[in-house]
């Protein structure tokens, strides 16, 4: 049978946009990853009618209904007595919760106030969820053939309760996985990887093939739902090969977080160092590639060139061409690479140069316009980038940058 999950989280505070619900972000990787399908997030303020409406829908349309929050000791958390009132269960006081209650608070070193005991009421005939991480006990009932599981609010309460707690529960209802495997894209955007694959994404229904833009990038997602780990991997790898073919080293990983994740390795793995002259992203290029554990094995360092004067005096470049084409054109960041490939003595150095914004330069080149460099052993290549467009953001423009010139650095040590 397919279970068909609904996600209720409780709390006002997360109407109001003072707290992300990351449990809903959490609980539903973890459900999927278990085989559940997860159809609903909903959020309800801590409002007993728009609560008990809530409970009711749900009710009527999923077979499990996970709720988070409301299982405190204020007076506005209103979780158990609602949810069990929906499912005409009364409330009962379980005596071995009221005693974790005590026991945490006297391994805490706190007062207890009285009103800590509420928590110790739970729907009556319900498996309890024991709170190692807190007081509020979680539970879990199944009434007309929907299960219902209850978790409390804070993050580091509610997770390990799922994982070590109701996560057993679940799993004697569902069988098998849902396994995905990610690859990521940069340099075709989610418009264009959708019309290559539309025709594929349409007709395939287990695995499934979803793109996702992310800050430039596009994340290309196989999931496939089977028996096992192993066997959900099976029906991928065909999929994969065939979007392969089609995308080619446009593909610069599988199952990476980003593009220096991949460079990092590539790098070391062909024994190249790197350097970096950095104007227009600030030292972000290498920011991110020292993210990366292992760093230190390809990155001589980096130069953040940021005025003319260091462009000349520390990089080399000629204060000719600055005088004459302004610190943005292509020559710039071709002498910036060469220079700092000079300078800190690295096998490849990357180069960008260009205006972030929110203003165009003193010249009238426009936001977005940036150049980036590779200077190898081989010789020197640049790109022009036109990252301006609608959504006019330094952050983006920078980071764009940045993304562009690690992946001239792939492209160059694939190639090698
Ligand atoms: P509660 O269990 O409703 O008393 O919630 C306690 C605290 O947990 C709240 O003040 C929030 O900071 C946090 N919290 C509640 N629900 C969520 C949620 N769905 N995601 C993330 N944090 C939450
Ligand atoms: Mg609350």
């Amino acid at each position: 049978m397919e279970h068909q999950v609904e996600l209720l989280a409780v709390g006002t505070e997360l109407l109001l946009g003072n707290t992300l619900n990351t449990n809903a972000w959490d609980l539903s990787r973890l459900l999927s990853g278990m085989g559940l399908n997860v159809y609903h997030h909903t959020v309800v303020g801590d409002n007993p009618q728009r609560l008990q409406q809530a409970v009711e829908v749900a009710k009527s349309r999923a077979d499990i209904l996970i709720t988070t929050g409301g299982l405190g000791p204020t007076c506005d958390d209103l979780t158990k007595k609602v949810v069990a009132g929906v499912f005409g269960l009364p409330l009962e006081f379980h005596p071995q919760c009221q005693q974790s209650i005590r026991d945490y608070f006297a391994r805490s070193g706190r007062e207890m106030t009285d009103n800590n005991l509420q928590q110790a009421y739970l729907p009556k005939g319900c498996t309890v969820l024991e709170n190692r991480w807190g007081t509020a006990p979680g539970c879990a009932f199944c009434v007309d053939g929907v299960h219902v599981v209850m978790l409390p609010g804070p993050p580091r309460e509610c997770i390990p309760m799922f994982r070590e707690e109701a996560a057993p529960y679940l799993a004697q209802l569902t069988q098998g996985v849902i396994h995905s495997r990610t690859l990521r894209i940069f340099g075709l955007g989610e418009s264009g990887v959708e019309q290559l694959l539309r025709d594929r994404m349409n007709a395939l229904i287990n695995p499934t093939l979803a793109p996702y833009a992310k800050e430039g990038e596009v994340e290309l997602r196989i999931t496939a739902k089977a028996d096992t780990v192993e066997q959900a991997q099976t029906m991928i790898a065909p999929v994969e090969a065939e979007v392969r073919g089609l995308l080619g080293d446009l593909i610069y990983g599988a199952d990476v977080s980003s593009l220096e994740e991949v460079v990092v390795p590539l790098l070391a793995q062909k024994g190249l160092t790197l350097g970096t002259a950095e104007s227009c992203t600030g030292g972000l290029i290498a920011k991110r590639v020292t993210d990366v554990p292992g760093a230190s094995a390809v990155l001589r360092g980096g130069v953040v060139s940021y005025t003319n004067a260091v462009k000349h005096q520390v990089l080399g470049v000629s204060q000719a061409v600055l005088d004459a084409q302004g610190a943005v054109c292509e020559e710039v960041a071709r002498q910036m690479a060469q220079g700092a490939m000079r300078v800190l003595g690295c096998d490849l150095a990357v180069s960008t140069t260009g205006v972030a914004g929110p203003d165009s330069d003193e010249r009238g080149n426009p936001v977005g316009l940036v150049y980036v460099a590779l200077a190898t052993p081989e010789g020197c290549e640049a790109v022009e980038l036109h990252l301006g467009g609608a959504a006019q953001r330094r952050d983006r423009v920078r980071t764009m940058a940045a993304n562009h010139a690690l992946d001239l650095v792939r492209r160059y040590c694939q190639k090698k």
